[in-house]
């Protein structure tokens, strides 16, 4: 009710300023016709004159009515340079004061109410660079000044900080413009105020914010970097800490742009994709989807098979696959590309320094201007009792440890019910393993929309795994060699016996024993950066697994050529990482493919969507394959063709999101991939067909309802 009440007299207010013809004084002319008559009376009382000036400026800016700048100006004419600048200095900072408490007042609660989310990353940057922004915005005028008051109110910036933030800011500006009204009588117009020789202190306005900022981050950096004593010369340009996918891809930028790096990898040259995730799991994935195509042959016109196959052979051929992609990410192959590889341990010793443990013995140190760190993560364990004691594999171990058994675990519990869990337990179910998957959630999956996650649990199911979501690993026992795990499900005890328990909860961000700690360089759940991946030390950037906020392959990818590029030219120019179309995919069968947004994400964040579903089961190609099932879902803007998201399930669901990845990202409707040839037959017509499915649904029906006329007049 106040705040109607509020909205009502500012209303008010205004509609009367304009009814009253109040305007006519706040023009060029009409402040110059009156400005005689104005004098006479400040020379009659010049303290109230004053007071009554000041008192309409507050008025004026406070219900953001146009005139402003004749108000400023008339101010130099009437006060002169020093009482006009102090009387619009603090008038327009008390008003704009005004107009930034009422629209917060107003407006805020409901504006942060309605877009939530969205408004999270603006929240957190001017929680951060709020006042640095805001400064900019008053001595560089290139928003009207009501919008920055009635905008600024919307946003967490303190009122005290607004206040005296906008007076400084604004000062510079307010001088120029009080000292142009001193000579009020010769202007005749507002652009007669861009005299060269105020043109030329704008521009020093102009240039001022990126001095002032470049300023503060000196300021910043002194700060941060006080207790450490830099080198006067450097070893290198960059050392890279880990060789998996983030740490190869900084350093051969580096290299490819003829800095002198060095990359330090403590165990296997490529990371975890290629020795314990990406390129292992893909492998066994093959081997396991022939095996369940053996099974169900029948499906095909042939006879169906109990595939016989020794256990060994397929981790031997995982191990095969593993050593066949390894010269890619070699040592050799990146010295060749002229980066220097040093085997060993390393820690930063200071925020030029790195002290590598070198594996073959000795110790090495190098000085550097920069450094990446591109440390990757670990298998998350949890901390279940009993646990050590039946023993577990994780994604690291798995491989070793499983390619010493003849035969599959007969009986595997897969703990976890994410991407990784869900790809293993399909793969070990359909090579024999009796598997039960265990996920605290109430689904698997979660992150997908409830339908995915279904047919996710569908076809997980059909292959023969227990899937128990909702239920809640609480201990292991032993019982002489029998292993079992007890879970609970809506307070109910199950005990699991088990031969193997495969730990698949998560990857946590190594982010100890290299010296982060020592740096005091902040850290939560990852390496914390800025958006130029910089971390607390400007000269020390974290990409992939170890920053985060994703955990792929080709993300990690992604994040490198922003760390290499910032830490190599960031002194010239420095590029945000953007994380605006981000695809991924899990490798189950169907495959689950995603980008952008889906559904729950859209709900969450309060973003408007329409969807356009197209099923697989229709798509001429699927069916001749077998794979009919699955779908391509895409969310759009309500009315438009444009992509928010695509989520695909179905056989190659991951090599066909390409195209809707390559939509996103360069802004490309689905009105252009219905106006693209797709070949036939391919799996990719689905994606052509979604958005005929969508074109459908926006026919412009009143247009057809003309068509149709115009036809049958022309039939006679
Ligand atoms: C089972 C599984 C399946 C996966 N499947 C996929 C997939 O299909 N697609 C996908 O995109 N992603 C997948 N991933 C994720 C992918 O493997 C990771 O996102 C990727 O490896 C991250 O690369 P990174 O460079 O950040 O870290 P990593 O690959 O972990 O590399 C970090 C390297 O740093 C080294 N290191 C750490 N500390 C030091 C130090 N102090 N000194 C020297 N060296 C150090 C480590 O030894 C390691 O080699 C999978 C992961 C797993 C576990």
């Amino acid at each position: 009710m106040k705040k109607i009440l509020i909205l009502v007299t500012a209303a008010l207010l205004v509609v009367a300023f304009f009814a009253l013809d109040l305007n006519r004084y706040l023009t060029l002319d009409g402040m110059k016709a009156s400005l005689g008559q104005f004098e006479a009376q400040r020379a009659a009382s010049p303290v109230g004159v004053g007071l009554a000036f000041f008192a309409v400026y507050v008025v004026a800016t406070a219900l953001s009515l146009p005139g402003a700048v004749i108000l400023t100006l008339a101010a130099g004419a009437l006060f002169g340079l020093t009482v006009g600048t102090v009387i619009v200095s603090f008038a327009s900072s008390i008003g704009a004061t005004l107009a930034f408490l009422a629209s917060r007042y107003v407006l805020r609660e409901a504006i942060q109410r309605r877009f939530g989310d969205r408004l999270k990353a603006m929240n957190e940057g001017m929680a951060k660079d709020g006042m640095l922004y805001l400064f900019t915005l008053r001595l560089v005028p290139i928003f009207p000044f009501f919008l920055v008051n009635l905008l600024m109110g919307l946003t967490p910036v303190r009122t005290l900080s607004y206040y005296w933030v906008s007076q400084l800011g604004m000062l510079a500006g307010t001088l120029v413009y009080v000292n142009a009204g001193t000579q009020l009588a010769q202007i005749t117009s507002l652009s007669g105020i861009v005299s060269p020789g105020l043109l030329l202190s704008f521009a020093l306005l102009g240039v001022f914010p990126m001095l002032a900022k470049k300023f503060m981050n000196f300021l910043q950096s002194r700060r941060v970097y006080a207790k450490w004593q830099r080198p006067k010369t450097f070893d290198r340009n960059l050392v890279v800490i880990g060789g998996g996918a983030a740490g190869l891809v900084t350093s051969y930028i580096a290299a490819a742009v003829k800095a002198k790096v060095t990359l330090v990898e403590a165990h296997k040259m490529g990371g975890d994709c290629l020795n314990y995730g990406c390129v292992p799991s893909k492998a066994l994935i093959k081997s396991s989807r022939i095996a369940s195509q053996m099974r169900h042959a029948e499906n095909y016109g042939l006879s169906a098979v109990d595939p016989k196959f020794s256990f060994s052979k397929v981790m031997i051929r995982v191990h095969e696959v593993i050593a066949a992609v390894a010269p890619h990410d070699s040592v050799e192959r990146y010295t060749e590309l002229g980066v220097e590889v040093l085997q060993g341990y390393a820690k930063i010793v200071d925020p030029w320094t790195v002290e590598i443990k070198l594996n073959d013995g000795g110790t090495q140190r190098l000085t550097t201007r920069s450094i990446v760190i591109a440390a990757g993560a670990r298998p998350f364990v949890p901390l279940l009792p009993g646990l050590d004691d039946v023993g577990y594999v994780t994604s690291d171990t798995l491989w070793d440890e499983f390619a010493k058994l003849d035969t599959p675990p007969a009986r595997l519990v897969v703990l976890g019910g994410g991407p990784i869990g869900c790809e293993l337990a399909q793969s070990f179910a359909r090579l024999g393993s009796k598997v039960t998957q265990v996920e605290m959630a109430p689904r698997i999956m979660i992150r997908e929309d409830i339908e995915v996650s279904d047919l996710a649990r569908d076809s997980l199911t059909r292959d023969g795994i227990d899937v128990l979501t909702g239920h809640k690993a609480l201990r292991c026992e032993r019982q002489g060699d029998r292993k079992f795990i007890v879970v609970e499900h809506q307070g109910i005890e199950k005990r699991i016996e088990f031969d193997a328990l495969l730990c698949a909860v998560g990857r946590v961000a190594r982010l100890q024993g290299y010296g982060l700690e020592d740096l005091g360089i902040p850290t939560q759940r990852t390496v914390a950066v800025n958006d130029y991946l910089e971390t607390l030390y400007p000269n020390i950037y974290a990409a992939g697994d170890v920053a985060g906020p994703y955990q792929f392959t080709h993300t990690a990818g992604h994040m490198a050529w922003y760390a290499a590029v910032n830490a190599l030219f960031g002194d010239f120019k420095k590029f945000k990482v953007d994380y605006s179309v981000v695809p991924w995919a899990t490798f189950i069968e169907p495959e689950v493919a995603r980008v952008g947004l889906n559904e729950q994400d859209a709900k969450e964040k309060n973003i408007p969507y329409e969807v356009t579903k197209y099923g697989l089961d229709d798509l001429d190609r699927a069916i001749a394959d077998g794979t009919a099932h699955g779908f391509v879902k895409v969310l759009t803007v309500p009315g438009k063709d444009r992509i928010l998201g695509v989520t695909i399930v179905g056989e190659h669901a991951g090599d066909l999101l390409a195209e809707f990845v390559l939509a996103m990202k360069h802004g490309l409707g689905l009105n252009k991939i219905l106006g693209t040839i797709h070949t036939y037959p391919t799996l990719a017509e689905a994606n052509k067909y979604v958005a005929g499915e969508w074109k459908r649904a926006h026919a412009p029906q009143k247009v057809l309802a003309w068509l149709a006329r115009f036809h049958a007049w022309k039939r006679g």
